[in-house]
């Protein structure tokens, strides 16, 4: 069910509880401001989450208020995930839902890379 991402952040969602080591994941990369792991139901051959460590629901909410050192963490594993993972040789789709209609289900910004097949127009 997508959330609506106006709403405070909410520290009991999924994506917090794998930060504070709650529950567990599949690390793929991890530094001091940011997370990167595999999503537990890929949609491709290489499906991998990338979030900010801090609380923030979106990227509006993300670029309005994180310092520039967690955005400039952020932007670079994203980056650095593509590369280590064998995305950039044959390209790879960067994503995020955001809200209600942009169908985001975990209240915590998250950029999904694809990558590993050919990816068409778009992902449904
Ligand atoms: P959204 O629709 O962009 O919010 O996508 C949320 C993503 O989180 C989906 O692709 C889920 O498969 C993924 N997901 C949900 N719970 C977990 C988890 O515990 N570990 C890894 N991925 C998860």
């Amino acid at each position: 069910m997508p959330i609506d991402a106006t709403q405070p952040y909410d520290d009991s969602n999924i994506f917090a509880k794998i930060v504070r080591g709650e529950l567990p994941c599949t690390k793929v990369d991890e530094t001091e401001h940011s997370l990167a792991f595999h999503d537990i139901n890929p949609l491709a051959p290489i499906h991998i989450l990338v979030i900010p460590k801090g609380p923030y629901v979106s990227w509006d909410d993300f670029s309005a208020k994180a310092t520039e050192a967690e955005i400039v963490d952020f932007t670079r594993l994203v980056g650095k995930v593509a590369r280590d993972n064998g995305c950039v040789e044959q390209g790879y789709r960067m994503l995020a839902n955001i809200g209600k209609r942009g169908g985001q289900e975990v209240p915590h910004l998250h950029v999904h890379i694809f990558g590993g097949q050919p990816l068409g127009p778009m992902l449904a």
